[in-house]
Protein backbone atom coordinates (compact mmCIF):
# COMPACT_ATOMS: atom_id res chain seq x y z
CA UNK A 1 0.00 0.00 0.00
CA UNK A 2 1.36 3.30 -1.18
CA UNK A 3 1.36 6.47 1.98
CA UNK A 4 0.69 9.64 0.22
CA UNK A 5 2.34 11.99 2.48
CA UNK A 6 -0.13 15.73 2.56
CA UNK A 7 1.52 18.17 -0.11
CA UNK A 8 -0.62 20.70 1.47
CA UNK A 9 1.23 20.68 5.21
CA UNK A 10 5.26 19.34 4.05
CA UNK A 11 5.95 21.09 7.37
CA UNK A 12 3.96 19.00 9.63
CA UNK A 13 4.91 15.67 7.22
CA UNK A 14 8.69 16.22 7.42
CA UNK A 15 8.39 16.46 11.25
CA UNK A 16 6.19 13.28 11.44
CA UNK A 17 9.26 12.10 9.42
CA UNK A 18 11.94 13.50 12.45
CA UNK A 19 10.09 12.26 14.89
CA UNK A 20 9.76 8.42 13.78
CA UNK A 21 13.29 8.09 12.67
CA UNK A 22 14.01 9.02 16.38
CA UNK A 23 12.80 5.88 17.88
CA UNK A 24 16.24 4.54 15.80
CA UNK A 25 15.57 1.12 14.69
CA UNK A 26 18.65 0.65 14.04
CA UNK A 27 20.55 -1.51 17.28
CA UNK A 28 24.01 -0.04 17.72
CA UNK A 29 23.45 3.81 15.89
CA UNK A 30 22.65 6.98 17.34
CA UNK A 31 19.01 7.60 18.11
CA UNK A 32 16.97 9.81 19.75
CA UNK A 33 16.39 13.63 21.16
CA UNK A 34 19.08 13.38 23.05
CA UNK A 35 21.66 11.19 20.88
CA UNK A 36 22.00 8.27 22.85
CA UNK A 37 23.35 5.40 21.61
CA UNK A 38 22.14 1.86 21.67
CA UNK A 39 24.82 -0.79 21.37
CA UNK A 40 23.98 -3.65 19.62
CA UNK A 41 23.18 -7.20 21.31
CA UNK A 42 26.97 -9.42 20.76
CA UNK A 43 25.81 -13.33 21.57
CA UNK A 44 29.02 -14.76 22.32
CA UNK A 45 29.49 -18.83 21.76
CA UNK A 46 32.03 -20.64 23.88
CA UNK A 47 33.47 -23.78 22.12
CA UNK A 48 34.83 -26.61 22.88
CA UNK A 49 37.01 -28.91 20.90
CA UNK A 50 38.68 -31.90 21.20
CA UNK A 51 36.46 -34.31 23.69
CA UNK A 52 36.23 -35.97 24.73
CA UNK A 53 38.98 -36.48 26.96
CA UNK A 54 40.87 -35.13 29.95
CA UNK A 55 39.38 -31.81 31.17
CA UNK A 56 35.76 -32.60 29.53
CA UNK A 57 34.26 -33.22 33.03
CA UNK A 58 35.15 -29.44 33.94
CA UNK A 59 33.75 -28.50 30.66
CA UNK A 60 30.45 -30.29 31.96
CA UNK A 61 30.62 -28.81 35.21
CA UNK A 62 31.32 -25.30 34.34
CA UNK A 63 28.34 -25.28 32.07
CA UNK A 64 26.17 -26.47 35.23
CA UNK A 65 27.45 -24.83 37.99
CA UNK A 66 27.70 -21.50 36.25
CA UNK A 67 24.63 -22.19 33.99
CA UNK A 68 26.33 -21.20 30.67
CA UNK A 69 25.18 -22.36 27.51
CA UNK A 70 28.63 -24.21 25.80
CA UNK A 71 28.75 -26.11 22.34
CA UNK A 72 31.51 -29.06 22.20
CA UNK A 73 33.02 -30.91 18.96
CA UNK A 74 33.47 -34.26 19.50
CA UNK A 75 35.41 -36.70 17.84
CA UNK A 76 34.06 -40.54 18.03
CA UNK A 77 37.52 -42.52 18.28
CA UNK A 78 38.34 -41.08 21.36
CA UNK A 79 34.21 -41.60 22.48
CA UNK A 80 34.64 -45.08 21.79
CA UNK A 81 38.30 -45.36 23.26
CA UNK A 82 37.45 -46.60 27.16
CA UNK A 83 34.76 -46.52 29.69
CA UNK A 84 35.42 -43.43 31.50
CA UNK A 85 35.72 -41.36 27.69
CA UNK A 86 31.89 -43.15 27.22
CA UNK A 87 30.85 -41.86 30.48
CA UNK A 88 31.73 -38.68 30.05
CA UNK A 89 30.08 -38.22 26.55
CA UNK A 90 26.74 -39.27 28.11
CA UNK A 91 27.34 -36.70 30.56
CA UNK A 92 27.31 -34.28 27.52
CA UNK A 93 24.21 -35.91 25.95
CA UNK A 94 22.59 -35.31 29.59
CA UNK A 95 23.37 -31.59 29.85
CA UNK A 96 20.90 -29.46 28.75
CA UNK A 97 23.16 -26.30 28.88
CA UNK A 98 25.77 -28.61 26.60
CA UNK A 99 25.13 -29.04 22.53
CA UNK A 100 27.22 -31.41 20.88
CA UNK A 101 28.98 -30.78 17.42
CA UNK A 102 30.38 -33.22 14.88
CA UNK A 103 34.69 -32.88 15.13
CA UNK A 104 34.45 -35.86 12.53
CA UNK A 105 35.42 -39.65 14.15
CA UNK A 106 39.31 -39.57 13.33
CA UNK A 107 40.30 -35.82 13.99
CA UNK A 108 42.24 -36.64 10.85
CA UNK A 109 44.37 -38.43 12.58
CA UNK A 110 46.54 -34.90 13.70
CA UNK A 111 47.70 -35.82 9.13
CA UNK A 112 45.65 -32.70 8.49
CA UNK A 113 46.75 -31.85 4.54
CA UNK A 114 46.56 -35.47 3.56
CA UNK A 115 43.54 -35.80 4.62
CA UNK A 116 41.97 -33.19 3.04
CA UNK A 117 43.04 -34.41 -0.17
CA UNK A 118 39.81 -36.24 -0.40
CA UNK A 119 36.80 -34.54 0.36
CA UNK A 120 34.92 -37.73 0.17
CA UNK A 121 36.94 -39.39 2.56
CA UNK A 122 35.96 -35.98 5.05
CA UNK A 123 32.18 -36.59 4.64
CA UNK A 124 32.72 -40.35 5.17
CA UNK A 125 34.35 -39.73 8.40
CA UNK A 126 31.61 -36.79 9.30
CA UNK A 127 28.98 -39.20 8.98
CA UNK A 128 30.38 -42.06 10.37
CA UNK A 129 30.95 -39.90 13.70
CA UNK A 130 27.59 -38.61 12.89
CA UNK A 131 25.93 -41.67 12.78
CA UNK A 132 27.67 -43.68 15.83
CA UNK A 133 27.12 -40.60 18.30
CA UNK A 134 23.95 -40.12 17.18
CA UNK A 135 24.53 -36.66 16.13
CA UNK A 136 21.65 -34.93 14.87
CA UNK A 137 21.76 -31.01 14.69
CA UNK A 138 24.37 -31.19 11.61
CA UNK A 139 26.89 -28.80 13.72
CA UNK A 140 30.43 -29.59 12.66
CA UNK A 141 34.12 -28.06 12.96
CA UNK A 142 36.34 -29.22 10.81
CA UNK A 143 39.56 -30.80 12.57
CA UNK A 144 42.80 -28.09 12.16
CA UNK A 145 40.91 -26.05 9.72
CA UNK A 146 39.26 -22.76 10.45
CA UNK A 147 36.71 -23.22 7.89
CA UNK A 148 32.84 -21.65 7.75
CA UNK A 149 29.99 -22.81 5.44
CA UNK A 150 26.92 -21.11 7.06
CA UNK A 151 23.82 -20.57 4.87
CA UNK A 152 24.85 -19.18 2.22
CA UNK A 153 28.01 -17.56 3.70
CA UNK A 154 32.15 -19.37 3.54
CA UNK A 155 35.05 -18.02 4.87
CA UNK A 156 37.96 -20.25 4.74
CA UNK A 157 41.89 -20.16 5.89
CA UNK A 158 44.23 -20.77 2.80
CA UNK A 159 45.16 -24.50 3.22
CA UNK A 160 43.20 -27.02 1.74
CA UNK A 161 40.02 -28.31 2.52
CA UNK A 162 37.66 -26.36 0.61
CA UNK A 163 36.04 -28.86 -1.28
CA UNK A 164 35.53 -31.17 1.64
CA UNK A 165 33.54 -28.29 3.36
CA UNK A 166 31.69 -27.32 0.46
CA UNK A 167 30.58 -31.06 0.52
CA UNK A 168 29.69 -31.01 4.06
CA UNK A 169 27.71 -28.03 3.36
CA UNK A 170 25.96 -29.72 0.89
CA UNK A 171 24.95 -32.59 2.98
CA UNK A 172 23.31 -30.37 5.66
CA UNK A 173 26.38 -29.83 7.56
CA UNK A 174 26.60 -26.70 9.30
CA UNK A 175 30.40 -25.86 9.30
CA UNK A 176 31.39 -23.55 12.11
CA UNK A 177 35.17 -22.20 12.22
CA UNK A 178 35.79 -20.07 15.27
CA UNK A 179 36.15 -15.65 15.34
CA UNK A 180 38.92 -15.61 18.33
CA UNK A 181 40.74 -18.48 19.98
CA UNK A 182 41.38 -18.55 23.78
CA UNK A 183 44.94 -19.86 24.17
CA UNK A 184 46.95 -21.91 26.44
CA UNK A 185 50.63 -21.65 26.74
CA UNK A 186 53.36 -24.76 27.27
CA UNK A 187 52.49 -24.78 30.78
CA UNK A 188 48.46 -24.77 30.01
CA UNK A 189 48.49 -21.28 31.56
CA UNK A 190 45.90 -19.02 29.90
CA UNK A 191 47.84 -16.40 27.72
CA UNK A 192 44.98 -14.34 28.45
CA UNK A 193 43.66 -13.33 32.09
CA UNK A 194 39.97 -12.85 32.01
CA UNK A 195 39.89 -9.19 31.73
CA UNK A 196 42.27 -9.23 28.44
CA UNK A 197 40.19 -11.76 27.05
CA UNK A 198 36.84 -9.38 27.11
CA UNK A 199 38.84 -6.54 25.88
CA UNK A 200 40.19 -9.01 22.93
CA UNK A 201 36.28 -9.71 22.34
CA UNK A 202 35.77 -5.75 22.91
CA UNK A 203 38.18 -5.41 20.13
CA UNK A 204 37.01 -8.05 17.67
CA UNK A 205 33.18 -6.97 17.72
CA UNK A 206 33.91 -3.08 17.64
CA UNK A 207 36.86 -3.66 14.06
CA UNK A 208 34.04 -6.20 12.83
CA UNK A 209 36.11 -9.05 12.51
CA UNK A 210 34.14 -11.63 13.28
CA UNK A 211 32.39 -13.79 10.31
CA UNK A 212 28.97 -13.02 10.88
CA UNK A 213 28.39 -9.42 12.83
CA UNK A 214 27.17 -9.03 16.65
CA UNK A 215 28.23 -12.82 17.43
CA UNK A 216 31.38 -13.98 18.35
CA UNK A 217 32.44 -17.48 18.04
CA UNK A 218 35.66 -18.48 20.97
CA UNK A 219 37.81 -21.32 20.26
CA UNK A 220 38.95 -23.63 23.54
CA UNK A 221 39.96 -27.00 24.01
CA UNK A 222 38.56 -29.02 26.70
CA UNK A 223 41.78 -30.14 28.04
CA UNK A 224 42.49 -26.35 28.75
CA UNK A 225 40.13 -26.67 31.84
CA UNK A 226 42.28 -29.14 33.89
CA UNK A 227 44.55 -26.23 34.84
CA UNK A 228 43.09 -24.40 37.40
CA UNK A 229 44.41 -20.80 37.34
CA UNK A 230 42.85 -21.51 33.47
CA UNK A 231 39.61 -22.27 34.88
CA UNK A 232 39.37 -19.24 37.11
CA UNK A 233 40.50 -16.99 34.22
CA UNK A 234 37.30 -18.22 32.30
CA UNK A 235 34.87 -17.99 35.10
CA UNK A 236 35.83 -14.12 35.77
CA UNK A 237 35.79 -13.69 32.12
CA UNK A 238 32.04 -14.96 32.55
CA UNK A 239 31.39 -12.87 35.24
CA UNK A 240 32.77 -9.69 33.93
CA UNK A 241 30.33 -10.91 30.54
CA UNK A 242 27.28 -10.87 32.66
CA UNK A 243 28.18 -7.28 34.37
CA UNK A 244 27.85 -5.57 30.63
CA UNK A 245 24.17 -5.33 29.29
CA UNK A 246 25.07 -5.76 25.92
CA UNK A 247 26.11 -9.40 25.81
CA UNK A 248 25.19 -12.67 26.43
CA UNK A 249 26.28 -16.39 25.78
CA UNK A 250 24.11 -18.73 23.23
CA UNK A 251 24.21 -21.78 21.60
CA UNK A 252 25.35 -22.13 18.16
CA UNK A 253 22.33 -23.71 17.29
CA UNK A 254 20.64 -20.08 17.78
CA UNK A 255 23.31 -18.73 15.12
CA UNK A 256 21.71 -16.00 12.52
CA UNK A 257 21.10 -17.88 9.17
CA UNK A 258 21.26 -21.71 10.26
CA UNK A 259 18.77 -22.73 7.03
CA UNK A 260 16.19 -24.25 9.35
CA UNK A 261 15.93 -24.37 13.04
CA UNK A 262 18.39 -26.98 14.44
CA UNK A 263 16.78 -30.50 15.25
CA UNK A 264 13.11 -29.31 13.89
CA UNK A 265 13.81 -30.05 10.19
CA UNK A 266 11.27 -31.93 8.41
CA UNK A 267 13.92 -34.03 6.66
CA UNK A 268 17.34 -33.13 6.97
CA UNK A 269 19.60 -34.47 4.29
CA UNK A 270 22.06 -35.43 6.90
CA UNK A 271 19.21 -37.65 9.01
CA UNK A 272 19.40 -39.82 5.65
CA UNK A 273 21.28 -42.65 6.15
CA UNK A 274 22.91 -43.82 2.96
ZN1 LIG B 1 40.31 -30.36 16.96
Amino acid sequence: MKVRLPTVLPGLAVAVFLLSAGRNPCPGRAGGAAGYFVPPVVTIYLSFDDGPCKGSEEVDRLATVDSVPVNVFVIGKYVFSSDSMNLLFRRYERNPMIEIGNHSFTHANKKYRKYYEDAGEVLADFNVNRDSLHLVNGIARLPGRNFWRIGKRRQEDIVNGKEAADSLAAQGYRVFGWDLEWRSDSLGLSVHSGREMLELVDKTVREERTFRAANIVILLHDPQLQNAEFLAELRDFIRRVREKSNYRFGHLSAYPDLEFPVGLAAKPLILTSR
